[in-house]
């Protein structure tokens, strides 16, 4: 487990390294990250405003007196410029180092800015980058793989008691305040994102978040829900049975648990996510549920919560090491309810880990 942040910081220099290394090949003579994640992914500054500037060979980072100090402590790799007005800042930076290109972040710069900034900044092109700093956050390194591993940890520890949450006439809204609270009790920065309890009927809508229904038994009630801390995120669902159920949940469950531990075993570097999608959509296809999995079967997870690689058929990315993402297959009958399970892995030489290991995920009845 990564217990400070410190750890991380051999992994900042050779990112900000890299990313130095980079402009030529993208056609420009600097770049301007913005993203916040991507801001944090090249410094460890966990601060809401702050970017950085490549150019020239040097890094700076741009901040107001807000985090000045913030930044001077987390993002050492960086040379730290405190702005009063960010584009007369930028303005006197590019100028100074001399810079006709500026790579500037496409997918996160909104229009306007990037409008306002090319009109002040007279003197450059605004160069759109897509995915620059994403293309290498697609593979994690070690503490990276680390932190998301101690966060699917404490979901483990956590598991148990949230289970015993789950009763007839809890509300579901209570549950996920509940499990918040064991999981910032237990270390985490606070929830990954807003936690999904849905029972009964409500279980077959994918994106249930909790609600002021009470749990009723026979209800299936479906758990999605994840920690977030150093910046980074875990996410896992399971699907618990109150009772006895409908027959046929049943038998859609032992269907989805066998996608995904299906799916699981077949990921390994070289295999497409399109392959691993195949996996999961085949065996619920073949079962007559191809028409209730509506989704993808997993996603990416790191900084963002949903991140590359999107594990769908309408992707061919080749599954490398360092990869992480979710194995999230689900069967969503309407009126009735639905089952996803989903596991978060991390690719390895030979196949993956399986960072949610310790949650059980066999058919339960609480
Ligand atoms: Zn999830
Ligand atoms: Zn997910």
């Amino acid at each position: 487990m990564i217990d400070s942040p410190s750890s991380m910081a051999p992994a900042y220099e050779a990112r900000v390294e890299w990313a130095k290394g980079r402009m030529e090949s993208l056609g420009v003579d600097c770049a301007l990250i913005t993203n916040l994640p991507n801001v944090r992914y090249l410094s460890g500054f966990s601060g809401t405003s702050g970017s950085i500037l490549f150019i020239g060979g040097e890094s700076f980072f741009l901040t107001d007196f807000r985090y000045t100090s913030q930044a001077e402590k987390e993002a050492p790799n960086h040379k730290i410029v405190e702005y009063k007005e960010f584009n007369d800042s930028l303005s006197n930076l590019l100028l100074a180092n001399g810079c006709a290109r500026m790579g500037f972040e496409t997918e996160r710069m909104t229009h306007h800015k990037a409008m306002e900034l090319e009109s002040k900044l007279d003197f450059i092109k605004m160069v759109p980058l897509k995915g620059f700093i994403e293309e290498r956050r697609l593979v994690k390194d070690e503490p990276e793989i680390e932190a998301m591993a101690a966060l699917n940890d404490l979901q483990a520890d956590v598991f148990p008691k949230a289970l015993a949450l789950i009763k007839p006439g809890a509300l579901e809204r209570d549950i996920a305040v509940e499990i918040e609270y064991m999981l910032r009790k237990g270390g985490a920065d606070g929830p990954a994102f807003d936690f999904i309890v849905a029972s009964g009927e409500r279980s077959a809508l994918p994106h249930g978040v909790a609600s002021g229904k009470t749990l009723d038994d026979g209800d299936l009630v479906t758990l999605d829900w994840g920690a977030k801390k150093w910046g980074y995120h875990s996410d896992n669902t399971r699907t618990v049975a109150l009772g006895e159920t409908d027959k046929e949940l049943a038998k859609v469950y032992s269907i989805v648990l066998e996608a995904n531990k299906s799916a699981i075993e077949f990921v390994r570097p070289g295999v497409t996510v399109k392959q691993v999608d195949d996996v999961a959509r085949r065996i619920i296809t073949k079962a007559g549920y191809g028409d209730f999995f509506g989704h993808g079967t997993g996603h990416g997870v790191g900084l963002d919560i949903h991140e590359k690689p999107t594990v769908s058929w309408r992707e061919e990315t080749v599954v490398q090491p360092g990869m992480v993402f979710t194995i999230e297959p689900g069967i969503y009958l309407p009126g009735r309810g639905g089952v996803r399970i989903e596991d978060m892995v991390a690719v390895t030489e030979s196949g993956c880990d399986v960072l949610s290991e310790r949650i059980p995920k066999e058919f339960m009845r609480v």
